[in-house]
């Protein structure tokens, strides 16, 4: 686990998978991919192999050792729910967030499918979890808006969108039992232009079915030139935190499923 996060919506990431694979126009430009790729081959760095997919069993327990509270970004660097890992693995993830359960977990994917129907079965236990925080990404409207039906349609409490990078005006859309939505631009060599008539019709949309804006920086080839203003003002908005995050006694003990884990790795 990473404890201090560039990414503006989390405060720490922790990745037990490595490595992904591309699969809609989101993915062009993905920041993951370049940064491993460029230790592929490097001796005992952990992207020795690139961006190829690999389990991190050793990674399994890291939010045990994190005694305070904090928002973590689950698999920054992967997608959890993507076909070369198990349902075991994927069970596995999910009971370490239900047990550690002092921080709030941000899961992002771009197989929507898998986890609906996961969240129906294997994870029937963890999605009505409010320290868990279920999230898509919505690119575009032919691959994005389908992810939100599958979000909608899930059994997870606390349901969140990730519009980022925005390639297109998404036009109307449904944001009914969303609690979060995220909006931001490409970044880096290459990046996709994002226009600010989206993104107001995205917050106005927000206001409407009062779901809390969160608007990352407008990306660019400089992305910290470009900055985080929306007309003007700032939008750092989050979803109620779960009482628990915020009152939780900082000295824990090993739980029962963190030993379950460790003897299973
Ligand atoms: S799904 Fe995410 S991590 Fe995987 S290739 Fe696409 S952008 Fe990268």
């Amino acid at each position: 686990m990473s404890a201090n996060s560039s990414i503006e919506w989390t405060d720490a990431t922790w990745n037990p998978i490595r490595g992904c694979t591309k699969v809609s126009p989101g993915c062009k430009h993905c920041y993951a991919q370049t940064f491993a790729e460029r230790f592929r081959g490097v001796p005992g760095h952990p992207y020795e192999q690139g961006f190829d997919l690999r389990l991190v069993p050793e990674k399994l327990l890291d939010p045990f050792k994190w005694k305070s509270s904090r928002k973590v970004f689950v698999n920054s660097m992967s997608d959890l729910f993507q076909a070369g890992v198990s349902s075991d693995y994927i069970r596995k993830v999910v009971s370490v967030m239900v047990e550690a359960d002092w921080h709030v977990y941000q899961v992002l994917t771009k197989r929507s499918e898998r986890m609906r129907t996961m969240l129906a079965d294997d994870l029937l236990f963890a999605g009505a979890k409010d320290n868990i925080w279920w999230g898509v990404s919505v690119e575009d409207k032919k691959h994005g808006l389908p992810r939100i039906e599958h979000l909608q349609a899930s059994s997870a409490r606390v349901k969140f969108l990730s519009v980022e990078p925005l390639l297109e005006d998404l036009g109307e859309i449904d944001l009914s039992g969303i609690h979060w939505v995220i909006v931001g631009g490409e970044s880096g060599p290459g990046a996709r232009a994002l226009d600010a008539s989206w993104v107001r019709r995205i917050l106005r949309q927000c206001r409407r079915y009062d779901v809390p804006f969160f608007f990352k920086p407008w990306g660019g080839v400089n992305k910290g030139k470009a900055g985080r203003l929306l007309d003007g003002r700032t939008y750092d908005e989050y979803p109620a935190m779960p009482t628990i995050a915020l009152n939780r006694d900082l000295h824990q003990t090993p739980s029962r499923t963190e030993e379950l884990v460790r003897i299973a790795i």
